[in-house]
C-alpha cells in the first residue's frame, strides 16, 4: 500500500506532535476552570494567558486585543455583527467582496435580514485580486465596516488590504480581514497593518479544529455575539477551552519560529508541481494571479474534465484533494469564488485545489503529479 499524500491542507492540517503535547496537561492533572480562584484554576489561567501572549506575537498585537472563539467562521461573525450591532441604525452599511469565505458572505446577510444593514458586495478581477481604489470608492459615511479577505482560501490571492485598511483607519471606518489561510504563512504585523479587526483559525495551522481568536484593536467597539459569563473581558462569554487555546498558542509560537523557511520550501513544491502538471496537460491553467499568491497551494482548471472526477480518482491512489472549500463539497454548484473570477460554469466544475502542508515532501509531489497527470489524460481522450 502507497504512502497516503495529503494535498489539502487549505481545508485542515493535522496537529503537531509538540501542539499536542504542549496541550496534554490541560485534559488531565492540569483540568481546572480558568475562572477559578483556585489553584487549579490559576493554573489554566496561567495557561490562557502564556497563549494569548504567543498567538499576539505571530501578529505584533497587544495581548489583550486577542479574543478566543471556537475558531475562524464564529472570529468573522463576531467581527461583523459585532461591529455592526454597535453602531446606530443608520451607519450600518457593509462593504465587502465577492470572494469572501460564507463566514463572512453569511455574517454580512444575517446583518441585513436582522440588523438592517445595507451590503455592496465588491466584485473582482480576473486575477482573483479586488481593485483597493475602486473598494475606497464604495465608503461613504453610512459605512460601518468594510471586510476584505487576506488572501483567499481557493485560489490564494493576496488581497491589497493595507491600502484599503489605511483608508478606513483615516476615515473613522471599521476594516476586517478574514486571515484565516494567511495566518502562518505570510507575515502580519499589526502594529503597522491598521485593521480594526482579524480573524483567525487554529486547525488551518496545525493546532486542533474548534479554536480560533479575533484579534480586535484597542478601541475598536463591538458587541459580544455570545452572553453569559464574563471571559475574554465580557468579549466573548463561555468556558475558555483551555487545551484548544493551549495548542492555538503553541503553533502560533512554532509557525513564528519556522514561517520564512518552510513558506519558501512549500512554494518551491508548489511551483514545481504546477509547472509539471502545465507541462504535461495542454489547456490546464492555472486560477487566478500567479504573482500575489499564498506560497501553499494552487488551484487548476483541467478543461473537458470534471474537477470531482478527478479528486475521486485521486482519492482511489490514496491522493487527497479538493474542488475549494470543504464547507461547500456535497454541493453540486460550481465555486462561488471562480464564478466570481468569470468563469463559466464548466470551466469552474472542471477545478482542483491543491494545497501543501509541513508534511508534503518532493517524492509526494513527484507521485501526486504523475497520477493527476494520468487520471486527466484517461478522462480526457482527446489530450
Ligand atoms: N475563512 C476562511 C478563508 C477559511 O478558509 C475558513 C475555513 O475553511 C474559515 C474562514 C472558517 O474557519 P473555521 O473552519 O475555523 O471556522
Amino acid at each position: 500500500m502507497n504512502k497516503r499524500i495529503y494535498l489539502d491542507h487549505s481545508a485542515t492540517t493535522p496537529v503537531r506532535p509538540e501542539v499536542l503535547e504542549a496541550m496534554h496537561p490541560y485534559f488531565t492533572a492540569s483540568f481546572g476552570n480558568a475562572g477559578s480562584i483556585h489553584a487549579f484554576g490559576r493554573e489554566a489561567r496561567k495557561a490562557v494567558d502564556d497563549a494569548r501572549d504567543q498567538v499576539a506575537a505571530l501578529l505584533n498585537a497587544d495581548p489583550r486585543e486577542i479574543v478566543f472563539t471556537s475558531g475562524g467562521t464564529e472570529a468573522d461573525n463576531l467581527a461583523i455583527l459585532g461591529a455592526i450591532e454597535a453602531l446606530p441604525v443608520n451607519k450600518r452599511r457593509i462593504v465587502t467582496t465577492s470572494i469572501e469565505h460564507h463566514a463572512v458572505l453569511h455574517a454580512c446577510e444575517r446583518a441585513r435580514l436582522r440588523l438592517g444593514a445595507e451590503v455592496f458586495v465588491m466584485p473582482v478581477g480576473k486575477d482573483g485580486i479586488v481593485d483597493a481604489e475602486e473598494t475606497m470608492s464604495h465608503i461613504d459615511e453610512r459605512t460601518a465596516i468594510v471586510s476584505v479577505m487576506h488572501a483567499n482560501n481557493e485560489i490564494g490571492t493576496i488581497q491589497p488590504i493595507e491600502q484599503i485598511a489605511r483608508a478606513c483607519a483615516e476615515r473613522g471606518v471599521c476594516f476586517h480581514t478574514d486571515a484565516v489561510q494567511s495566518v502562518g504563512r505570510i507575515p502580519i504585523d499589526l502594529r503597522t497593518l491598521p485593521v480594526s479587526f482579524l480573524a483567525l483559525s487554529g486547525h488551518k495551522i496545525n493546532a486542533p479544529k474548534g479554536i480560533g481568536a479575533c484579534f480586535a484593536r484597542k478601541g475598536t467597539e463591538f458587541a459580544p455575539q455570545s452572553v453569559g459569563g464574563a471571559q475574554e473581558r465580557d468579549r466573548r462569554a463561555g468556558t475558555e477551552n483551555v487545551a484548544a487555546i493551549v495548542g492555538l498558542g503553541k503553533a502560533c509560537e512554532l509557525a513564528r519560529a519556522g514561517m520564512a523557511q518552510e513558506s519558501e520550501r512549500i512554494q518551491r513544491l508548489r511551483d514545481r508541481f504546477e509547472t509539471g502538471i502545465m507541462i504535461a496537460i495542454p489547456g490546464a491553467h492555472v486560477n487566478g494571479t500567479r504573482d500575489r499568491r499564498l506560497p501553499h497551494l494552487t488551484n487548476i482548471c483541467f478543461p473537458g474534465v470534471e474537477g470531482e472526477s478527478i479528486i475521486l480518482g485521486l482519492d482511489m491512489e490514496g491522493i487527497a484533494v479538493s474542488s475549494g472549500s470543504a464547507c461547500t463539497s456535497g454541493s453540486l454548484e460550481p465555486s462561488h469564488v471562480l464564478l466570481a473570477l468569470g468563469l463559466d460554469y464548466e470551466h469552474a466544475q472542471s477545478a482542483v485545489r491543491f494545497s501543501l502542508g509541513r508534511g508534503t515532501t518532493g517524492p509526494d509531489i513527484d507521485r501526486a503529479m504523475a497520477a493527476t497527470t494520468q487520471l486527466v489524460r484517461r478522462l480526457n481522450r482527446s489530450l
